[in-house]
């Protein structure tokens, strides 16, 4: 007999110890008895000498080497560093329901290279010829491909892709979202076919258990995913990419472990000596960072696929030129539909207006939990009108009368993605009366199939405006987009947080890169009100290094990543006082360690979110400091608060 540690998904603690008959080795599936439930559990760890008293003994082993060792060094590696318990890893690492015995589902017999392909510019042929020597060293390496919007990164990752599969390697790919990246995807099953395996958001959790079986199997080469495709266990593995990898939504906010995708994939790559290549036109500041400290090896494409001209940008200064859509802006989108080509309008913020207010007594609607403007948005398809709290998801009729001073004409403040949608639609349709403005924002995205109708209408020339949030700033190719408007600029730079222009670089940067990718050429006018400021100055000119050069300086200054790490302790609860007293206690605790800056704990900036208020702590420490000395803030249970740990936050407030 052998003592083994074993980790069960879902369950708030690290790990039990069990009896287990020798044959059981790291990695295995086992079924463990736990209180009166039996689980699946993993061995993460197994002893031969140590004494432990009145344990039980494992039930069955289920099978030997579910999960190869390097995962399980992976799966320990994030508990460890993202601060959370080794069960809610599994959760997110293995499916909910175990096959005890599964089958191979599919004979493969597809043709390796289905489209030839394209021949590379000097900038990708030397990118691909030094990720290939990487490769073929069979070592580890992380590749940084800082690549301009149009630079043809996807051709990099497809002829990397060729030279694995031709030895018998798998490929992982990471990619933000599935039906945002169209492009990418097709581009892989147009060269890979069957070999290809894409996991949808929207499988269930059968089919998603289905997939990870066939995957582990072997029977894909290809794997495209999003975040929690890292997971995966790929048998062969040698490279892994991850696309876009500024993208936020690689980060989880959600749920422990609030991990980075890229970052795992990184240590993943490390620890199973394989090779990682990152992908972006607007890298994030770290990521850059560690290029030019030589941790990432960088390749800049900076040159467009056949010498396409990056757009000419201009910036329409709203202090000068007034209007939701200002007059320069409404006469170039009427010059482009006149030519019948097509538009993108971008504006981060959803409904019509964010604000309802009184013109005689000044009330402004707001939610009542938080305390914030309630948006209002107008009635479309099935659902009504509302007045609904963006933060908490507070939902109310619209009204119509001032309860102050019961006037009953109220303004509508501001502009939302439904406003912009009206005036856009009237300026194309006095061009043609038959022009049609389609918007993408998350009111439509989440009927499901929506966002794919959208994008499609807009494919096939249904449409001359697309119009929506940051979902339109993504990695799309729509060949007749020759004018992309940014309606403001502004939004995401008076956040109350160290990578608001970073924010705001990243989100003009990748919109403008819509523009001018067909025959024609592209503009791109930014509406703003700072004209000045570094970010947007430096999207204005698409010059990424001049905007890193700018921002690392106040990085270091303020010591901000990458100059220092973070971590977000957020308190949450009904009550308020008992937030408050739980924030200083752990606070107070915190406070006898050297090497760890404190700062609050503070209200958030949503501090009452429906019934629950919010108080956080941000902790900055050395990006040398040993934080999983913090674990034992795990263990911390207090009655009615929860505490959220968040290591490398994507935002602070
Ligand atoms: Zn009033
Ligand atoms: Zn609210």
């Amino acid at each position: 007999m052998v003592k083994i540690d074993v980790a069960i998904p879902k369950t708030r603690f690290d790990m039990l110890t069990y009896d287990a008959p020798d044959t059981v080795g790291v990695g295995d599936l086992v079924q463990v008895p736990l209180r009166d439930a039996e689980k699946y559990g993993i061995v993460i760890r197994t002893y031969s000498s140590r004494k432990v008293k009145h344990i039980k003994k494992i039930h069955d082993i289920i099978e030997h080497q579910f999960l190869p060792s390097p995962l399980i060094q992976l799966y320990s590696w994030i508990a460890d560093y993202y601060l959370a318990h080794m069960g809610e890893v599994l959760r997110l690492a293995i499916p909910q329901k175990i096959l005890r015995r599964h089958e191979p589902t599919l004979q493969r017999a597809e043709p390796l290279v289905v489209r030839e392909p394209l021949i590379p510019n000097p900038a990708q042929a030397a990118a691909i010829q030094d990720i290939q020597a990487a490769l073929k060293q069979r070592t580890y390496g992380t590749f940084l491909l800082y690549g301009i919007t149009g630079s043809g990164k996807t051709e990099v990752y497809l002829q990397c892709t060729d030279n694995v599969l031709a030895r018998g390697g798998r490929v992982l790919v990471l990619v933000p979202e599935i039906s945002m990246t169209p492009l990418l995807f097709d581009r892989f099953k147009e060269r890979f076919s069957g070999r290809v395996i894409t996991i949808h958001s929207s499988l269930n959790q059968t089919q998603r258990r289905n997939v990870w079986y066939a995957i582990k199997r072997g029977e894909y080469d290809v794997i495209i995913g999003p975040r929690s495709a890292v997971f995966i266990p790929v048998p062969g593995l040698e490279l892994v990419i991850v696309d876009e990898e500024h993208d936020h939504s690689y980060k989880e906010h959600e749920r422990a472990p609030r991990y980075h995708a890229r970052d795992v994939a990184v240590m993943r790559a490390r620890l199973e000596n394989i090779v990682a290549v990152l992908g972006s036109a607007t890298p994030q500041i770290e990521s850059y960072h560690n290029a030019m400290a030589g941790k990432y090896r960088l390749h800049t494409l900076d040159q467009r696929i056949d010498a396409k001209a990056l757009p000419g940008i201009q910036m329409i200064d709203l202090r000068k030129e007034k209007g939701y859509l200002s007059p320069r802006l409404e006469r170039s989108i009427q010059e482009v539909v006149e030519r019948n080509e097509q538009v993108i309008l971008f504006l981060n913020r959803r409904g019509f207006a964010p604000h309802l207010m009184c013109p005689s007594c000044g009330f402004v609607a707001k939610c009542p939990y938080c305390g914030l403007p309630l948006v209002y948005h107008k009635p479309e398809q099935k659902r009504r009108a509302s007045l609904s709290c963006h933060i908490c998801k507070y939902k109310r009729e619209k009204i119509s009368i001032c309860p102050q001073c019961s006037r009953t004409t109220l303004l509508y403040r501001g502009a939302g993605t439904q406003r912009i949608e009206e005036i856009a639609t009237r300026i194309v349709q006095r061009v043609n009366p038959t022009a049609a403005v389609v918007r993408l924002d998350r009111d439509i995205a989440r009927k499901k199939g929506r966002t794919e109708t959208v994008l499609s209408a807009f494919q096939q020339g249904e449409a001359c405006v697309l119009l929506g949030t940051q979902l339109v700033t993504k990695g799309f190719h729509f060949p007749g987009v020759t004018l992309v408007g940014v309606v403001n600029a502004d939004l995401m730079l008076h956040l109350p947080d160290f990578r608001s222009s970073e924010r705001t670089f990243q989100l003009i940067t990748q919109v403008a890169g819509r523009s001018g990718r067909g025959e024609r050429p592209g503009t791109v006018l930014i509406q703003t009100y700072h004209p000045d400021q570094y970010a947007i100055m430096c999207s204005q000119l698409q010059d990424y290094p001049k905007f890193y050069a700018e921002e690392v300086p106040v990085r270091r200054e303020l010591r901000f990543p990458p100059f220092s790490r973070l971590i977000l302790l957020r308190i949450k609860g009904t009550n308020e006082d008992s937030v408050w007293r739980e924030a200083r206690s752990i606070a107070a605790k915190l406070r006898p360690l050297s090497g760890v800056q404190i700062f609050g704990p503070n209200r958030s900036l949503y501090y009452r979110v429906r019934k629950y208020h919010r108080v956080f702590i941000l902790l900055k420490v050395a990006r040398t400091y040993r934080h999983s000395r913090l674990r034992f803030l795990l263990s911390h249970r207090a009655k009615g608060c929860a505490l959220e740990i968040d290591v490398d936050p994507l935002e602070t407030f």
